[in-house]
C-alpha cells in the first residue's frame, strides 16, 4: 500500500497516518502529567506497585511511571519496595528512593563472589540510581576488590554509577557526573534568541580544516545568567565544532575561556570528512529561535524520546550513558546538555550530547542515534 502523506493536525508535520504528530502527543501526554494533583499521583503510584504486585513485571504501566518520574521526579520509595518483593530490577530508575533496607539487600547479594552476572549488572545500576552515602564507597570496593561475577561484565561500577549521575576519578575520589538542575530550551523569537543566556547553533565565521562547512557554537551558555547559577560557570561556555564532522568523529573536543573563545582539539588522525550537511544545512541550524526555558523543570525532564533540548539534569541516552573521560586531566566528566536535533535540523536523526570538565575548561561533544 502507497505511504500518501499527511499532516499533522496540531503542527502541519509531514506524517503518514491521521491524527497528530509523535511530538504533539508528547506533549499533550506531559501537560497531562504536569497537571495531575498529588492524590492523583498518589493513586498512579497505586497502579504502579498494583501491576508489579500482581504480575511481578511492568509493562501496562510502564509509560506512566516514566512520565512521572520524567516529568514530576515522584518518590519511588513504595514502588521500590513493590519491585524488591518481586525482583524486579528493571527499569533502575524503580529504586531511586529505595528505603535503606533494600540498599542493603542488593549490596549483600553483591558482596557474594557467587551473585550472577546479569543480575549483578542489574543491581549495580539500581544502585548507582540510589546514590547516596553507602553505595559511593560499597561500589569503589568493589571496583577494587572484583567479586567473581566482575569477570562477566563488560565495565566497571564506576561506569555504572554516571547512570545515577554519579562517579569517581582513579583516585576514588567522588565527582557528581549530572548537574542537580535542569532547564528545558523553549521555542522563542529570534529577538528573543539574542537575549537568551543559552543559544542553540551560533555561526562563528571560520571554517572547519576537515571539511570546508561553516563552524558553529553548537551551544552557546552565558553562566552569569541568574537560572544558570547552578552550573557555577563564571562567564560565557561555548562549544565550537563543525556539526558535520563532530557527528562522525568519536572524540571531539573544544577549549573554552570563559570570555568566550574556543579552539576546537582535532585528533591526530581525524580523518577528511565530506560535508554532508551543507551551507543549507548549516543555514538552518543557525536560524532555530530556541531560548532558554524560564523555569527550572524535573531532572529527567528531558530523558526520552521527544524530550527536546535541555540544559543540566540527565540526558536521553539513545544508546549507552557515555559520560567521556577529560583528555586533560583524565577525570569524568559532567553532562551539560543536549540536543535533539530534528527540532532544529529537519530530518535529522538523534542528540547531540555536551559535557564539560570546568577544572580544565573542556568540552566533549557526542553524537548518538538508533
Ligand atoms: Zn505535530
Ligand atoms: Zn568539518
Ligand atoms: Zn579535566
Amino acid at each position: 500500500m502507497e505511504r500518501t502523506a499527511k499532516k499533522c493536525k496540531q503542527c502541519g508535520r509531514e506524517i503518514y497516518f491521521d491524527g497528530i504528530c509523535v511530538s504533539c502527543q508528547t506533549k499533550h501526554e506531559r501537560k497531562r502529567i504536569l497537571a495531575l494533583s498529588q492524590e492523583e499521583i498518589d493513586t498512579s503510584i497505586q497502579q504502579i506497585c498494583n501491576e508489579i504486585e500482581k504480575t511481578g513485571d511492568l509493562d501496562q504501566e510502564s509509560d506512566l511511571f516514566k512520565q512521572l518520574l520524567d516529568y514530576r521526579d515522584i518518590n519511588t520509595s513504595k514502588i521500590a519496595k513493590a519491585a524488591f518483593e518481586k525482583n524486579l530490577f528493571y527499569p533502575c530508575e524503580l529504586y531511586k528512593d529505595a528505603p535503606d533496607y533494600i540498599i542493603e539487600s542488593m549490596m549483600d547479594i553483591l558482596k557474594k563472589d557467587s551473585a550472577d552476572p546479569q543480575l549483578a549488572g542489574a543491581l549495580l545500576l539500581c544502585l548507582a540510581v540510589c546514590g547516596g552515602e553507602k553505595v559511593y564507597p560499597f561500589f569503589l570496593d568493589l571496583e577494587r576488590h572484583p567479586r567473581s561475577w566482575r569477570k562477566k561484565l563488560y565495565v566497571n561500577p564506576s561506569f555504572y554509577a554516571t547512570y545515577g549521575g554519579w562517579s569517581y576519578d582513579s583516585n576514588g575520589r567522588f565527582m557528581k557526573t549530572n548537574f542537580d538542575k535542569c532547564y528545558p530550551m523553549a521555542l522563542g523569537t529570534l529577538e528573543e534568541k539574542k537575549r537568551s543566556p543559552v543559544k542553540i547553533g551560533v555561526k562563528t565565521g571560520e571554517k572547519c580544516s576537515q571539511c570546508g562547512l561553516g563552524l558553529v557554537n553548537l551551544m552557546e551558555i552565558d553562566g552569569t545568567d541568574p537560572r544558570l547559577d547552578f552550573l557555577e560557570l563564571n562567564g560565557v561556555v561555548k562549544a565550537k565544532c563543525c556539526p558535520n564532522c563532530m557527528i562522525y568523529s568519536d572524540n571531539y573536543f573544544c577549549r573554552y575561556t570563559l570570555d568566550g573563545e574556543s579552539e576546537i582539539i582535532l585528533e591526530e588522525d581525524a580523518v577528511m570528512m565530506e560535508d554532508d550537511l551543507k551551507d543549507a544545512g548549516l543555514e538552518e541550524l543557525t536560524s532555530n529561535s530556541y531560548i532558554l526555558g524560564d523555569q527550572p523543570v524535573a531532572p529527567r525532564y528531558a530523558s526520552d524520546w521527544e524530550g527536546g533540548s535541555s540544559v543540566g539534569g540527565f540526558a536521553f541516552w539513545i544508546q549507552d550513558c557515555d559520560i567521556r573521560l577529560c583528555p586533560d586531566c583524565g577525570k569524568p566528566m559532567k553532562y551539560l546538555a543536549q540536543i535533539q536535533w530534528d527540532t532544529v535540523l529537519s530530518g535529522m536523526e538523534g542528540n547531540a550530547y555536551i559535557e564539560i570538565c570546568p577544572d580544565c575548561n573542556m568540552i566533549a561533544m557526542l553524537h548518538q542515534q538508533t
